[in-house]
């Protein structure tokens, strides 16, 4: 038993990044309110994008009986908008164009109205997908430990399924690099004939015809990561006080009623939040679960649900852990926010936020911009 899902794409597409959209994590925009009753595995992570850092200011603080100047230091992008962790979707979001996601925050009301339901069809599919192999249920949570429970038995539940050979989707994944919390759903993950763990990413795009080389890097991107925060949790280096310190979980909370149940159900005597969490990290590193051995993506048409093309993703973790490095520096307040560079202006052409972007106007102003860069596309 679970649930999840998926994304989708923007209609208007390859500008805005979002030309096809897959994943399951943008259903975390969707996580139900403690209390509400929730689909046991649409623990999508929430999605947290964000801004720019504040300036620096000072303030007046009272300090030995006078008032004493106190300089504030920058918020980070983390801080300013109080998120916990990331989703992977924010970070492939930010390879496409960081000044854009960041727009995509905080001007939404910018973004095309075709997005919204472009993403609700792609929902649909993944949500098909699901159910051929697991049907969903609700579970009423109480707490914010009870909503990341359910995340939790998931997994739980999946670990099984995966260590006999057989297919799971909508898989969790949760990750520390640098510092920062990650969280993620990868969309399937199956065996080959010849015995390697595939990962299957599930890309649902609008047009009938496959996306651009630009669109694929994104989406490889994100399957990477996907691969890394995986393989690093079957290698047991994620440990459960990572999980509780970065989200501000209670490790001692005593889960819900209905999560108690729920658990039982499914074969697992847990109260309380820690209980599950030492449960389900014991079992993720002391099964004989694979690394990913390979990285697929798999393009559908959104109307006819026809296959467009499917494209194998090469791996060189290295590589990727110096992207989402860079990546990481940003929300950590490390960097400013980026725009693209002149190679990839042909991104703002299509872009909703082309008017407003000051990125985009201090290029244009300096040169390059104008010279070669908005005539590109790809
Ligand atoms: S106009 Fe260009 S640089 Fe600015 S947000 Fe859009 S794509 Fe990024």
């Amino acid at each position: 038993m679970a649930a999840s899902d998926s994304e989708e794409d923007p209609g208007a597409a390859s500008a805005s990044g979002f030309s096809d959209l897959s994943d399951s994590e943008f259903l975390l925009l969707e996580e139900p309110e403690d209390s509400a009753p929730q689909l046991v595995d649409s623990a999508k992570p929430s999605s947290s994008s964000e801004l720019p850092r504040v300036s620096t200011g000072t303030n007046m603080t009272e300090n030995g009986g006078g008032l004493k100047e106190k300089r504030k230091r920058s918020q980070t992008p983390l801080e300013k908008y109080f998120l916990k962790y990331l989703c992977v979707t924010d970070i492939s979001t930010q390879s496409w164009c960081e000044q854009q996601m960041v727009y995509g925050r905080e001007r939404p009301e910018l973004q095309p109205p075709e997005r919204v339901s472009l993403l609700d069809a792609g929902k649909s599919i993944h949500l098909a997908r699901e159910l051929e192999v697991h049907n969903l249920v609700s579970v009423r949570t109480t707490s914010k430990e009870d909503s990341w429970a359910i995340k939790l038995l998931n997994l739980l539940s999946m670990i099984p399924v995966l260590q006999t050979g057989h297919r799971v989707r909508e898989f969790p994944v949760f990750g520390e690099i640098g510092g920062v919390f990650l969280v993620g759903i990868i969309d399937e993950l199956h065996y080959t004939a010849k015995g390697e763990l595939e990962l299957n990413e599930l890309k649902t795009r609008r047009r009938l015809l496959m996306p651009s080389k630009a669109q694929i890097k994104k989406d490889s991107f994100q399957v990477c990561l996907y691969k890394y925060i995986f393989d690093s949790m079957v290698q047991g280096q994620l440990k459960p006080e990572n999980f509780t310190s970065h989200i501000g979980l209670r490790p001692e909370q005593p889960l819900g009623l209905h999560i108690k149940a729920h658990a039982q159900k499914a074969g697992f005597t847990v109260a309380s939040l820690k209980e599950l969490l030492d449960l389900a990290f014991l079992n993720l590193t002391l099964s004989d679960i694979p690394n990913i051995d390979r990285l697929k993506i798999e393009y559908i048409h959104q109307e006819s649900n026809a296959l467009l093309g499917t494209e194998e993703v090469p791996y060189e973790r290295d590589q990727v852990s110096q992207e989402v490095q860079y990546y990481l520096a940003y929300w950590k307040g490390q960097r400013d926010v980026r725009g693209v560079d002149i190679e990839e202006a042909w991104k703002c052409n299509m872009c909703a936020y082309s008017s407003i972007c000051e990125w985009r106007q201090d290029q244009v102003a300096e040169g390059p911009f104008q010279r070669s860069g908005s005539k590109k596309s790809k």
